[in-house]
């Protein structure tokens, strides 16, 4: 067993078996104001530094200690000697400055890589972030999936995704989508401290409704979210009506079932009063028929959600896109129904960097 990924069982304890990194305490990215003033007193400096290291890190995105002026000098040597500001490193970007896509590929400091996505529409700048490097899931039309799991992101290396990627962007960022590489919500707590250093309005300031988090289908994280009664989104990855299908495409469903995720996303709704959305990846001859989206408006039901189909963006593997008129008539079987179907027709495809194409390969 050792090294392999499971098919199915349990996740949660590959994961507690994985290689344990000890980054987080060397990274001033990563903390929160209470982290920063625990920090400051072993220093025996005076509080308030705290709130200005915590506005240089989050509210100026600051490149380096050093750029915080008005920290006294001895300060920020010591301060040097024990912590890195941002533990990754940009090693390339895809796409043009001023093209709406850019994919950027970071090195953690213990060399794995992971990407992430920055992408650009009219009226909104949306950052989508690696949770883990690599996945566990290994959802049969997903790129990650073949990368198998590494390990977990630290909050440093998650909020560092954003830090690096807006503090050279020349736009504003208004949403940040957890659909990168890697599985939220079995990074529970990293996730959700990261998002709560992205939504501090002392800081990076993003909007708890413009901060989606995006699952597999992972039900104790989708219960736990719920009693914690996050504003952030969730998003529900469904791609598949039956839980017999469901289940060879995504192995994650033989042991969350498709009726338990339906139980699991009226939970959350009762408990947050928040519509969930599911997400469809239309994958030709696979799940685009009417019978499909039959089944999927029964599986709804009444439950207030939001649906968004999801053209598939094609990997090395078997499976297709349908064809335009195919994924127009799916789209019109939901003509009328109760709940809004929106179609991602995913961002930079062409470079690699849509839905589901994110991977590293190990050619370094
Ligand atoms: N593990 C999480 C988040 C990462 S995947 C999840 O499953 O939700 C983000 C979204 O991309 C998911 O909805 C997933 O179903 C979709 N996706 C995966 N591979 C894709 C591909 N090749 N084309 C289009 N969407 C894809």
């Amino acid at each position: 067993m050792k090294g392999k990924i499971p098919r199915s069982g349990d996740f949660s304890l590959y994961l507690n078996r994985m290689k344990k990194v000890d980054l987080e305490h060397k990274t001033l990215v990563g903390m929160d104001l209470d982290d920063l003033q625990s920090v400051i007193a072993n220093f025996w400096d005076k509080k308030y530094r705290a709130n200005q290291i915590f506005n240089w890190i989050y509210g100026q995105k600051a490149r380096s200690i050093d750029d915080m002026d008005n920290i006294p000098k001895q300060l920020r040597e010591k301060l040097k000697e024990q912590f890195i500001l941002n533990p990754l490193t940009i090693i390339d970007i895809t796409g043009e400055n001023n093209s709406s896509t850019q994919k950027y590929l970071f090195e953690c400091n213990d060399g794995e890589r992971i990407e992430a996505v920055l992408m650009s529409e009219t009226d909104r700048t949306t950052i989508c972030l690696s949770s883990q490097v690599g996945c566990a899931l290994d959802c049969k039309f997903c790129a990650t999936g073949t990368m198998g799991i590494k390990r977990n992101l630290t909050v440093g290396e998650i909020v560092g995704q954003f830090l690096l990627i807006a503090k050279g962007s020349n736009k504003t960022i208004t949403n940040v989508v957890f659909m990168g590489m890697g599985e939220p919500l079995l990074n529970y707590e990293n996730v959700i401290k990261a998002a709560d250093l992205l939504n501090d309005n002392k800081g990076i300031n993003i909007g708890a409704r413009h901060i989606t988090i995006s699952t597999a289908g992972v039900i104790p994280g989708i219960k736990r979210f719920a009693e914690d009664k996050h504003l952030y989104r969730l998003a529900i990855s469904l791609n598949s009506s039956s839980q017999e299908h469901r289940a060879t495409i995504m192995p994650i469903a033989k042991k969350y079932e498709l009726d338990e995720l339906l139980d699991a996303a009226w939970t959350y709704y009762n408990a947050t009063k928040n519509f969930v959305t599911f997400e469809y990846v239309l994958m030709a001859e696979e799940n685009d028929t009417k019978a499909d989206a039959s089944r999927v408006i029964g599986l709804i039901n009444n439950l207030p959600c939001k649906l968004n189909i999801i053209p598939y963006n094609e990997i090395d593997g078997r499976f297709k896109r349908p064809a335009e008129d195919r994924i127009n008539s799916f789209l019109n079987y939901f003509n009328d129904v109760p709940f809004t179907v929106t179609t991602r027709w995913s961002k930079g495809s062409n470079i690699k960097a849509g839905c589901g194409q994110l991977v590293v390969k190990k050619s370094f």
